[in-house]
């Protein structure tokens, strides 16, 4: 199906949404995004994800040229032109056509983009009985070189993680940090359960600040469940109860095999369950 991609203001037709080869987004990744979920026809957090891409810009020294009042109109304005009930939006912000160098300001404009269509991420089947992932010997990004807070365009230290998993018949992969502390995955933040407490490594841990993984310890605190931010090993993974993950693409994914290693009783746990199911009522409701 063709799309209305909405390119620097305007909606076009897909085929003639294009970007200059000289756009330092494409040469080099130098550029942010976000990814979001539509329900319904209306934008799951919509404010959460524009703050975002506004620090990962500022955190580049990216000036976005619109507003964020005005980047969130036209997110909508994508969404309704393409008729998205249930949809995947994907926003961009390059630095813009430049020249064959690095420098950033010889790039003239940024280029806002913004995509809505679908997303199937993983298999139904793997929500319904758990996924199985590996931990790669690629490690996330250190804090100190590229934050793992800024959604940048350059995304291949996760791709050679992602990579490694497929290789080893996973379609995740989980990722350590320089202290060899649990991180996240690829395109995912990861939490445990044990002994009825919600467990997921803290910011400072070196992952990307999910607006699902937010929405996840919001729902576990209004149930009453007790949520730990904290550092977090391959052991406290390997004797979890309860093991999944959180994404706007993913959602709540159940994960019953780490390493190979059955976590829990190798099924979808309770709180994962319940959990799951309130995100669900949650975001449609
Ligand atoms: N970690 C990484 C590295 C991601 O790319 C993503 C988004 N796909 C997430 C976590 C989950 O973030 P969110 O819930 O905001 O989509």
């Amino acid at each position: 199906m063709s799309r209305q991609v909405y390119v620097n203001g305007k909606l076009v037709p897909q085929a003639e949404a294009t970007v200059s080869v000289f756009d330092h987004g494409l040469l080099y990744g130098d550029g942010v995004f976000e990814g979001l979920r539509s329900y319904g026809g209306k934008v799951f957090r919509l404010t959460e994800h524009i703050d975002r891409l506004y620090d990962s810009a500022k955190a580049i020294w990216l000036d976005i040229p619109l507003a964020r009042t005005t980047m969130a109109d036209a997110v909508n304005e994508t969404v309704k032109a393409n008729g998205i009930g249930d949809g995947y939006i994907r926003l961009i912000v390059t630095r813009g056509a430049g020249s064959l160098g690095l420098d950033p300001r010889k790039c003239a404009n940024p280029q806002v983009i913004i995509i809505a269509d679908s997303i199937a991420l993983y298999p139904p089947e793997f929500y319904e009985h758990g996924m199985e992932i590996i931990t790669s010997s690629v490690i996330r990004n250190h804090p100190a070189a590229v934050s793992p807070r800024i959604k940048s365009l350059n995304y291949l230290n996760n791709i050679l993680a992602k990579i490694e998993g497929i290789k080893a018949g996973c379609i995740e992969a989980l990722m350590l940090n320089h202290k060899g502390e649990v991180a996240e995955c690829t395109g995912d933040n990861i939490f445990l359960v044990r002994k009825g407490v919600l467990q997921t490594p803290p910011l400072d841990a070196g992952i990307l600040e999910g607006v699902t993984r937010d929405f996840v310890i919001e729902l576990a605190q209004a149930t009453g469940i007790t949520v730990k931010e904290m550092p977090l090993t391959k052991h406290d993974v390997y004797i979890a109860d309860e093991c999944f993950l959180t994404g706007t693409a993913a959602e709540v994914i159940p994960v019953v095999r780490v390493d190979a290693r059955i976590i829990g009783d190798g099924k979808p746990g309770p709180v994962t369950q319940s959990l799951k199911s309130k995100f669900s009522e949650a975001v449609r409701s």
